[in-house]
């Protein structure tokens, strides 16, 4: 049965919009189940009825016709109790609603299951046999399975189609009338918050380099253009086959060589050729038309039983990835098309993605991976960009152009807004730029409780343009300079003199005042393309200080850097990242050690700067105060303290509902380091997200902590919430917040809180459409 299983979600998959989704699901399960009936009843949302959208065995006619509310029949019943309802005879149940256009007095046997997709009952899949009997809990078992795996597909189906705007069928509560198609406006798309602020743009799609997956979907522009560039595509792969296959035929084995002869065979296929042409002359551009085809045919191979045919399936990719580069070399950069406000959309955002659209034209970012915690969104909250990530259902390809709403409070996409919701999300943008300004007058005055009360606040930096954008908001230090940033955007590891200069500019920058310098924080969702690291389980592997101390050669590179950009500056402190043993740090202090040696021998006026460990993983919650008698400062990163307390991925949007920041367990961590480390005598400062939300600012400096450090951003948000309360209330509101049990509940506390000082225009603003 698995595989009939996974034969069917496969073939499913593949199927080019809802419509045939659907109709491959019912013939599919049918013929599996030998049943004689086999439906789909889909939820519409506006009529809020079930409607019957595609069956093997009842009456076609009355498909897209026939409907029934929530509590009606037994379609109803197995939606609301959103369980299985497996019957012998259904006419005998009590909710039993007779529907005559489908001719299904007939059958007996009724097993319903419903369908469901992220909590939500998307519709209810039916099978029916004439005969008195209860299907079998294999049976059972079965549909279950299925219908779980086929949600996702359904929902992603039906949201493309939404977007397309193609017709829907909107049925009358008679159940017998179509009702002309309807353009879906406000199609709104789930993901999870990860900068705040609202945009609304035009979308531009990050395509990435030979990425078939990403190309979006765009008019021809003009056939004969289209149809020019793939032939010259198609011979430019032609002369690098042909020329990589001569330079390789001494090394090659026969079989080997043959796999250059297949590539070919395929570039030369009329059929190939011919199907994406007829795409180009209906209007698909070269791109988007290479895409169609190239991935049917990717699903088609990757179904067959032969293995070795199976295998072509990697083949015909790699042959689409050839021809796409070709393809995207003779469109030219992104940056050509960009819109005034551009709303770009990635599968999963890079650092280097940012640079596809000019600053200033940028207005929002979307994701359909990653999560609000992910280093993606931490970059976006920082230069200020309303962001949404996680949009696992968004059918990105197809919204190149389109105008879209984000709202990145509620980690809200809306695609082809109406012209009341463009109003209503204008108003918000407007009230927003209202505050930021009033915030503006800020930047001199200090961070200063009304009992008197100093607090520093200094900033993360890692992109350029962060430098003067802290200092703008007036900054008094740099307390986590992410030195991984820059290495991401290159294609290989910079040398000491180009880290050197980049060190330099941010110590010149910022001197006389403090400059942490992270040591190398690679793995987790920080890839560097040029040092791939493979692992089932990155947060859990090889990450931060765990890389370098492997690698003593990118690490005392790294370090010389630093401490030769700070001569004659002294504002320099390195800090030590994903720390867990103590011995990590000893090994990394006589690195350090070293480094300043080798540079005072070989002339250069360099010491020792403080060095500072940073606390992210509860190993090293519970060993701080060693760790503070061996350095000079503790920072903590409350982003991973958080993922690894508890346990969530700070990543994945699955799990992004459960990473509480206000998780009473991280509260009471928090309060436990900044209280440890004072016992030693050493200053306890933070680095992590949750310093940069005006409440976990006030809760932070009552537990103690000396330095609040945040993205440049929302400093004077949390430099207004100081200002606007007293050392005491703070230390009474941590109090009442530790007697808490939920981080909902202290959310919503916080909230009130700051409202009741009348701080609310620091909170989140009112939004529409939040139902
Ligand atoms: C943290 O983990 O809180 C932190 C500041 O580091 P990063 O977000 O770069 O992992
Ligand atoms: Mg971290």
């Amino acid at each position: 049965m698995l595989s009939v299983l996974r034969k069917i979600v496969q073939e499913v998959s593949a199927a080019p919009d809802l419509e045939s989704v659907l109709d491959l699901i019912v013939r599919r399960i049918q013929r599996a189940m030998r049943t004689q009936v086999c439906s789909i009843f889909l939820f519409d949302p506006v009529h809020q009825r079930y409607v019957l959208r595609a069956t093997q065995g009842l009456n076609q006619e009355a498909v897209g016709k026939v409907s029934l509310s929530m509590t009606e029949g037994i379609v109803g019943q197995v939606g609301k109790r959103a369980e299985p309802i497996n019957l012998e005879d259904a006419s005998r149940h009590p909710a039993f609603h007779y529907l005559q256009a489908t001719g299904e007095e007939r059958f007996h046997a009724f097993l319903g299951v419903p369908i469901i997709h992220h909590r939500s009952v998307l519709g209810v899949l039916v099978v029916q046999q004439m005969e008195h009997r209860r299907f079998d809990e294999s049976e059972e078992a079965f549909m279950v399975t299925l219908s779980a795996q086929l949600a996702g597909i359904i929902a992603h189906a039906e949201a493309t189609g939404s977007v397309n705007m193609e017709p829907v069928a909107s049925p009358d509560k008679t159940g017998t009338e179509k009702v002309p198609p309807v353009v879906v406006h406000d199609k709104r798309f789930n993901g999870v918050a990860a900068a705040p602020g609202v945009a609304i743009g035009e979308v531009v799609i990050a395509t990435v380099t030979a990425e078939l997956e990403t190309v979006p979907d765009k008019p021809a522009r003009g056939v004969e253009r289209e149809l020019e560039d793939f032939q010259a595509a198609l011979e430019s792969v032609r002369d690098d086959l042909s020329t990589l296959g001569k330079s390789l035929a001494q090394r090659l084995r026969p079989e080997e060589q043959a796999l250059f002869d297949v590539y070919l065979r395929m570039l030369d296929d009329t059929a190939l050729r011919g199907e994406i042409e007829k795409r180009i002359h209906q209007g698909q551009w070269a791109q988007g038309a290479l895409r169609d085809v190239i991935l049917a045919q990717v699903q088609q191979f990757s179904r067959m039983e032969d293995a070795y045919l199976r295998e072509r399936a990697t083949d015909v990719r790699d042959l689409g990835r050839r021809i796409l580069s070709y393809l995207q070399e003779s469109a030219g950069p992104v940056q050509m098309e960009c819109p005034d406000n551009a709303i770009l959309i990635a599968d999963e955002l890079s650092p280097a993605m940012l640079g596809m659209v000019p600053e200033e034209k940028l207005a929002g970012l979307i994701a359909v991976s990653g999560s609000g915690n992910s280093h993606a969104a931490i970059m976006a909250r920082s230069i200020g960009i309303p962001t949404v990530m996680g949009v696992v259902d968004l059918p990105f390809t197809r919204l190149e152009g389109r105008k879209v709403i984000v709202d990145g409070y509620s980690g809200r996409v809306y695609v082809n807004p109406s012209d009341q919701l463009l109003e209503a999300f204008e108003r918000v943008i407007r009230d927003e730029q209202a505050v930021a300004a009033g915030l503006e007058g800020l930047k001199d005055l200090p961070a200063e409780t009304t009992d008197g009360y100093r607090m520093p606040l200094w900033v993360n930096t890692g992109l350029v343009a962060d430098v003067t954008r802290s200092l703008d908001r007036g900054a008094e230090g740099i307390g986590l300079y992410r030195t991984e940033i820059p290495f991401m955007i290159r294609d290989f590891f910079p040398s000491e003199q180009e880290q050197l200069q980049s060190y330099r500019n941010q110590l010149e920058a910022f001197a006389p005042r403090p400059v942490t310098m992270r040591t190398l924080d690679i793995g987790g969702d920080k890839a560097l393309p040029y040092f791939p690291i493979e692992e089932d389980n990155p947060f859990l592997g090889w990450r931060g200080i765990r890389v370098t101390l492997d690698h003593p050669e990118i690490f005392l590179v790294q370090v010389r850097a630093m401490l030769r950009a700070s001569e004659g500056l002294n504002n320099l402190r390195i800090m030590l990242p994903m720390v867990t043993s103590l011995h990590e740090v000893e090994e990394a202090l006589r690195q350090i050690d070293r480094a300043v040696e080798e540079l005072q021998d070989e002339g250069y006026q360099v010491s020792r700067p403080p060095v500072g460990v940073m606390v992210e993983v509860p190993a090293a919650v519970y060993q701080v105060r060693r760790f503070a008698r061996l350095v000079d400062f503790i920072s903590v990163g409350s982003n991973d303290l958080t993922q690894y307390i508890l346990a969530v991925d700070r990543n994945n949007p699955r799990v992004a509902g459960l990473y509480a920041a206000y998780h009473p367990a991280v509260l009471r961590a928090l309060q436990y380091i900044a209280r440890e480390t004072r016992r030693e005598g050493k200053p306890v400062s933070i680095c992590g997200e949750m310093a940069a939300d005006p409440g976990g600012a006030l809760l932070l400096m009552a537990m103690g902590y000396e330095v609040l450090s945040m993205n440049a951003n929302n400093l004077p948000r949390v430099k207004s919430a100081i200002r606007g309360v007293s050392l005491v209330r703070a230390q009474s509101l941590l109090s009442r917040v530790l007697r808490m049990a939920d981080a909902e509940e202290i959310h919503q506390y916080l909230r009130e809180t700051l409202k009741g000082l009348g701080l609310g225009q620091l909170t989140r603003p009112h939004l529409p459409n939040q139902q």
